[in-house]
Parts: C-alpha cells; structure tokens; sequence
C-alpha cells in the first residue's frame, strides 16, 4: 500500500506515527520549508495525552509543557463566575497539558523516521485515476498513490481538489493568539469573558504564558488582521487579572497572530481512496480546547482501522463511522460555548455570570469528563 500524508500538521505527523508503529509505509508531503509551526500555545486534555502516550511522546510533551490542576472563568474584571478543581480529574484520567505547538511539533516528531518526510513539498491537487490517485505537487510532479490522507488543514488543497458541498462558516468573532515571558500570577489557565470579547491567559511551561482573545467582527477584516498594539490594547483596557501585564509586555505588532475563526462541516472525509482528517475535515472552534484532540483521535483511529485486516474501502469507512458522530457533537459544543463566551448586551452578559455561578464547576467537569473519556 502506497500512503501520501498531505499536510506535517498536529494529525499528519500523528497519524504518521502511529502508521510508523503499524509498520505501515507512507510518504508525508509538508508544504512548509521547514518546520516552524504557526500558532503560538496549546492544551492537549486527557484524551489525546492518553494517545500520545500510546505513541511514546507523552513524556516529552509533559516535560515540554504545564499540568493544570484548576481551571477558572472570570467577568473581565477578572471576578470568577466558575472555578473548577480539575486535580481529581486528572488523577483518575491523566493531566491536561499546555504547551508550546512548536515544542508539540518536537515531541510528535520523535516517533517518525525524518527518510519519510519531505519538506517545502506543497500538495497542489489530487485527482482519481485508474491506476490509483495521483497527487501533484507544487514543483510540478506527479506520482500515484493507493491512499492520499489530507491533513493539510482548514485551508485544505485535497478537500479543493475533490469535495464540492463544504459547508465552511464564520463564527463571528475573530482571534489574536500571542506568548509572553511568564505573566505574573498565572499559574493556572484563566479566561475572562467581557462583552463582545474574551481574554484567556494560559500557562505553557515555567517561563512563557500563551494567550488568545477574541472580539465580534465581520469576517477577513483588513482592520483586524493589521490591528496594531495600540488598538489592540485600547480593546482590552478594561479587562483586570493578568491582561493589564500581558498588554504591557507586548513589544511588536507582529507579536499578534490573527486569523478568524470557522468551522468545516462535510457529508463525508471518504471520497474514493482519499480520506481527511483533523481540520481539513471538520475544524472547530477553540472553545473546547478539542480540535487539536480530534486530529490526534483521527489519526489513532485511522491507523489502527489501516492496520487490520480488511479491504482500504472497508478501513475508510470504519473510521468515519467511528469518528464522525463524536467530532460533530464536540464541534456543536464548541459552537454553542463560544456563542454564550460572545454576548454583547449587558443584560445577556450579567445573566450570563448568575448561570454560570448557579451551575457548581464540578457539575460541568462531570459532564466533560463523560464526553472526552467515551471510547473511540
Ligand atoms: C485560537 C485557537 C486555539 C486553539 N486551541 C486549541 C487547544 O487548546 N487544544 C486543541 O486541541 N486544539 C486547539 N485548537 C485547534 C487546533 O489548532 C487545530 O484543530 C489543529 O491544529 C488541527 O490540526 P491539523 O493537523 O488538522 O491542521 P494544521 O495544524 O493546520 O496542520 C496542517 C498542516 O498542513 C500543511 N499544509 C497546508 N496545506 C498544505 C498543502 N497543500 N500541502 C502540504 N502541506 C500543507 C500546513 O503547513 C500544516 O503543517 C485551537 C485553534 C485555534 C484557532
């Protein structure tokens, strides 16, 4: 079997570690030159990180990265409307872990053989042809493969090539992602609901704190995208706990990373002999921290169903049946939460912090706990 991985992204490299493990050749095509992840932190809950261990990178991730044991949601003043006690869950399930993407990139690319990688190797298009499915590349090559898996993201060049009905939407609101040297007091993840607007500051490891904030806006705005320090600290002015310091430690405007967020819903990943996974497939949201999680699952269950003893077809259908319904439901979540994180009305927003405070931390974390630890 001839596998072309398109995309080096979080499920592409994951994906081509467990096939590694199986034994199972494939070829990944990276478009980037080199590896230099885009994105600043990242959290991994229990179930990737019970994954990743199955992988042998588990313990690089957790020396590269911060254990929560709390995690907190505040107004903007940084008054808490819920505050969870997270150590009990991660003693029965494993901890949640945030870290640096490039330091996530470094550990998943511990359990792959480099001879299998080429990088500043873009995937053009696919196409399906009798003798399998040829893929061109940026360079003007073309080879044929028995499986081509797209992991090349929200953007993906595989789904363009041969899905027509993507349904991709904006989810009103936009996003910065950035890190600092270690804000003080952020010892625990803490996100801070304002109107219109979200602040959460993330420890990922002893010295650096990764943030994101979020802001309603109309979609691809040039206004935005160039937003600039200076207005993007006037938007966040009145936001209290850590935020006055992470403002005042920015120093560039291209300390900001931008971009809006989507999501991507499709009737099918399975198209003939070529497959998605991870964003290109189904991105979500942030608002569960999952999305990264579901590109780690897909590429479990993709390999393991590659690796058993049935026809290609049959693998490609196992998988989406086995991963679509859980994806859609924690994608649905995620929509629904960033909706409630983005009210803009005083009154909604005050409403908002009475729920949240009625609702006790241990209910909702009982709750998650149920939907990530549910086998896949
Ligand atoms: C603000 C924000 C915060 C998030 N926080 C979390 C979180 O805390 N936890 C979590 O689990 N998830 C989180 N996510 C989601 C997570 O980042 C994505 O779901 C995850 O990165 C998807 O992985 P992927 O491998 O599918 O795609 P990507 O990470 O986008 O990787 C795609 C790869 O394909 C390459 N590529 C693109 N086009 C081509 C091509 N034509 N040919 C070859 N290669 C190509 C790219 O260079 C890239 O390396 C967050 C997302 C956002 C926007």
């Amino acid at each position: 079997m001839k596998i072309l991985i398109a995309g080096g992204g979080i499920g592409g490299l994951t994906l081509a570690g467990f096939l590694q493990r199986n034994d199972i050749q494939f070829e990944l095509a990276e478009r980037a030159p080199a590896w230099a992840p885009v994105g600043a932190g990242i959290a991994l809950a229990f179930n990737p990180m019970r994954l990743l261990r199955e992988l042998g990178v588990a313990d690089h991730v957790e020396a590269a990265g911060h254990a929560f044991t709390r995690g907190v949601i505040s107004k903007a003043d940084g008054q808490p409307i819920s505050d969870a006690d997270l150590s009990d869950l991660a003693a029965r399930r494993g901890p949640t872990i945030a870290l640096h993407r490039a330091a996530l990139h470094d550990a998943l690319l511990t359990a792959i053989s480099p001879d299998a990688i080429s990088l500043g190797q873009g995937v053009e298009q696919v196409a399906e042809k009798s003798e399998g499915v040829e893929a061109t590349f940026a360079n003007g090559a073309t080879s044929n493969y028995d499986l081509v898996v797209g992991a090349d993201g929200i953007n993906s060049a595989v789904r363009s090539s041969m899905w027509t009905d993507v349904d991709r939407r904006y989810s009103g609101y936009t996003c910065w992602r950035l890190v600092v040297d270690q804000a003080s007091g952020v010892n625990e993840p803490w996100e801070m609901w304002g109107r219109g607007r979200r602040f959460g500051v993330v420890p990922i490891g002893p010295k650096r704190t990764y943030c994101f904030s979020t802001l309603n806006a109309p979609p691809n705005s040039d206004a935005m995208r160039n937003i600039g320090l200076k207005r993007f600290r006037e938007m966040f002015a009145n936001f209290g706990g850590a935020v006055p310091g992470v403002l005042a430690a920015l120093q560039h405007d291209d300390d900001l990373i931008h971009g809006d967020l989507e999501e991507v819903r499709l009737q099918s990943w399975v198209n003939g002999r070529v497959v998605l996974l991870g964003d290109a497939a189904h991105a979500m949201t942030p608002n569960m921290g999952q999305g990264a999680a579901m590109a780690i699952e897909d590429a479990y269950v993709l390999a393991e169903e590659l690796a058993s003893d049935q026809p290609i077809d049959a693998a490609l259908s196992a998988y989406q049946s086995r991963r679509m319904p859980r994806v859609e439901a924690i994608q649905r979540q995620s929509w629904n939460f960033g909706r409630i994180g983005q009210w803009e009305s005083g009154l909604a927003c005050a409403l908002r912090s009475t729920l949240f405070r009625l609702v006790p931390a241990s209910a909702a974390t009982k709750r998650l706990e149920a939907m990530l630890a549910a086998p896949i």
